[in-house]
């Protein structure tokens, strides 16, 4: 959906969030765990759908270089993401949950292997996301051979907790404060903004969201339009592109509601939601050459067809 980013249109009252997916995990923004939420359910539910599995955790962390100016001495006031990476939410039900660990705790050592400080996460500049993918990286890894023990701090006491292996979807998600309405799909992570967030009018429309740019990523998106020599810009809306484009749209359609219809969310939000979206940012229908992403009858089309085939299916929602 990354052709929302220059498409920001008009104000769209912001609408809050509502408070009941946060209730029964740990936060320190409810914003962030509703994401994260959403995230971990359609990773761990919609296992069946992805061809390569990694070891989920339901913990969602946040680094001291994302904070800028004097945010940042009140990061390290408030959360200590001097000493780590920090805790920001545990999704209630998940391995971190279950091992104990709160949002707000700061990661030290997992196996005995030190994590980087804020600091030096810091020095490495522009570069600090991928320093902080590393982070992330290893987790998973230490994981894959087994239970992993951790070292965090929390209120000033260093304490070490067990952390279970769970497999799931490669679904890595996190909330970008912007005043954009955009989600995209690094090839890694989903970034969704909080514009957009504001947008979205129930969890099953943000599983909708969420479920398509994970499923980019799933189905390694980014780097097959990078292989086949896609240009990013206005150029890939013509001719053999604009039809590669648009074929990697409708898989993710496809994967992203498979993800959301085993999670249990209601596949009936899918058509109002992208209709309002396009209303909203997308108004003028543009002749399909000129169209990067898929008309919205076609999209209500596959959408239709895909949420028929799953009725169809034996596979039934948990929920
Ligand atoms: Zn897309």
């Amino acid at each position: 959906m990354a052709f929302l980013a220059a498409l920001a249109g008009p104000g769209v009252a912001a609408q809050a969030a509502p408070p009941e997916a946060a209730e029964q995990g740990t936060y320190l923004r409810a914003a962030d765990y509703r994401v994260h939420e959403v995230a971990y359910r359609l990773a761990a539910s919609g296992r069946q759908h992805c061809p390569a599995l990694l070891p989920l955790t339901g913990m969602f962390l946040h680094y001291l270089p994302e904070y800028e100016g004097l945010n940042r001495a009140e990061a390290v006031r408030l959360y200590g993401v001097d000493r780590g990476p920090g805790i920001l939410s545990v999704v209630s039900g998940s391995p971190a949950a279950r091992s104990g660990l709160l949002a707000g705790d700061v990661l030290l050592s997992i196996n005995g292997i030190a994590l980087p400080t804020g600091e030096s996460l810091a020095r490495a500049g522009a570069k600090w996301r991928t320093a902080a993918a590393g982070v992330e990286t290893l987790v998973e890894d230490q994981l894959r051979v087994g239970p992993a023990r951790l070292k965090v701090l929390r209120e000033g006491r260093e304490l070490v907790l067990e952390l279970q292996r769970e497999l799931g979807c490669p679904v890595r998600a996190r909330l970008a404060r912007s005043n954009q309405a955009n989600a995209f799909a690094d090839g890694r992570t989903v970034i969704m903004t909080t514009r957009l967030l504001n947008f979205v009018r129930s969890d099953d429309e943000l599983a909708v969201v969420l479920g398509h740019e994970a499923a980019h990523n799933i189905l390694g998106h980014p780097a097959r339009l990078e292989e086949e020599k896609v240009p990013k810009g206005f150029l890939a809306n013509f001719g053999k592109n604009a039809a590669r484009v648009r074929a990697t749209e409708e898989e993710a359609d496809g994967l992203g509601l498979k993800l959301a219809w085993s999670s249990g969310y209601d596949l009936n939000a899918a058509i109002p939601f992208w209709r309002r979206l396009y209303r909203t940012y997308d108004p003028i229908p543009t002749p399909k050459l000129f169209n990067r992403h898929p008309s919205l009858a076609a999209r209500e089309r596959a959408v239709a067809e895909t949420v028929a085939e799953l009725r169809r299916s034996a596979v039934q929602p948990p929920r």
